[in-house]
């Protein structure tokens, strides 16, 4: 085969392709293969171009007569590729045909990550409920007293493990429907109303009151009157939680001109401790904490925010988390109108 025909097989491969001749030279690579390996590769030894020596082995294995030969590519950029090297003409040629895997290989790694961590999160209750049936079995057995202290610790954990699950599940629930576009007329005034009531005795337990403003008439927007729901369940629950004691948590509606045309924003703000610029991007994910054992203590279950984007993602809305440290939090909720 001719060069030029090579080249021209090449450029009709929707994928990284090229062509290395007995030398390990480049012969011949496709503009998808030019933007991985550079403009200058042609005519290159592979070595000289790439440092993979993964992959220069399962070229030499195939040049050799051994057959095809798979390798994984790392690059410097952290992407990844899987290459698919095969014989050309009685192996004195060679095609490596590259496969991005790295949207693959992350999401892969998300996934053990998170069952790791749901693991972790459900076997730290597990560990002390299990400890605590053992003593109330042996050593507190005949111990009244004891067994009331344990009972209600395990109350909690089981309480801690109850959340988790619900978490889970609702979280699962939201990723699933993130794609069907909500169409109920919600009052969002009302939502919020009644969000407030069942927080209130929360807020009254930290001397914190609830004051919403824009709320006087209904407010309407499209979405899913549950989930809408849920979001500011978790938000006003978070400004209570992390809110400081004995300080207002407010809530304001207005509407708004984004730069993506009118929109409804909802901002709930707390006068806490505030949250360190460095954690703000990563708050939404799943199992983040910025402390955790105050999260834990408040019975926090490090999910809240990610169902909180999920949903409003789902109602083509943003998020947008405005903190300064000792001084306090916005979180505010943008949803498009109509
Ligand atoms: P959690 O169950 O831990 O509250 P969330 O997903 O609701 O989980 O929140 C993640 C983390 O973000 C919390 O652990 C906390 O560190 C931080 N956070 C959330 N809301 C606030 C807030 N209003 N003020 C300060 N920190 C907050």
């Amino acid at each position: 085969m001719d060069a030029t025909v090579e080249a021209e097989l090449l450029g009709g491969v929707p994928l990284p392709a090229l062509i290395l001749g007995a030398d390990e030279r480049v012969l011949a690579l496709n503009p998808a293969a030019q933007a991985v390996l550079g403009e200058a590769a042609l005519g290159r030894s592979l070595a000289l171009v790439l440092r993979a020596p993964d992959l220069l082995q399962a070229v030499a294995q195939v040049l050799a007569g051994e057959g095809a030969r798979e390798a994984l590519l790392r690059l410097s950029d952290d992407s990844q590729y899987r290459a698919h090297v095969t014989p050309l003409q009685g192996a004195t040629k060679a095609l490596c045909v590259l496969r991005d895997i790295t949207t693959e290989t992350q999401a892969e790694q998300m996934r053990r990550d998170f069952v790791a961590n749901v693991s972790h999160e459900l076997r730290t209750p597990l560990t002390a409920m299990m400890g605590f049936i053992e003593t109330l079995r042996t050593s507190a057995k005949d111990d009244a007293n004891a067994r009331e202290r344990f009972l209600a610790i395990m109350e909690r954990e089981a309480g801690r493990m109850n959340r988790l699950v619900r978490d889970l599940l609702q979280l699962s629930r939201v990723e699933a429907e993130e794609r069907v576009r909500p169409r109920e007329a919600v009052d969002l005034a009302g939502v919020l109303k009644s969000v407030a009531a069942t927080v209130r005795s929360a807020a009254e337990e930290k001397d914190s009151r609830i004051a919403i403003a824009g709320a006087e008439a209904p407010v309407w927007v499209t979405g899913d009157p549950d989930q809408l729901t849920q979001v500011f369940l978790n938000l006003l629950e978070n400004a209570v939680k992390y809110g400081a004691r004995g300080q207002e948590v407010r809530v304001e509606i207005r509407r708004e001109t984004s730069y993506r045309g009118p929109v409804l924003r909802v901002d709930v703000a707390d006068r806490g401790e505030g949250i360190d610029p460095i954690h703000l991007p990563r708050l939404t994910e799943r199992f983040y904490r910025v402390d955790t054992h105050r999260s834990r203590a408040e019975g926090g279950t490090g999910l809240g925010l990610a169902i909180v984007k999920h949903i409003v993602n789902r109602h083509r809305g943003w998020l947008k988390i405005d903190s300064k440290r000792g001084e306090g939090s916005v979180f505010s909720v943008i949803l498009p109108e109509g």
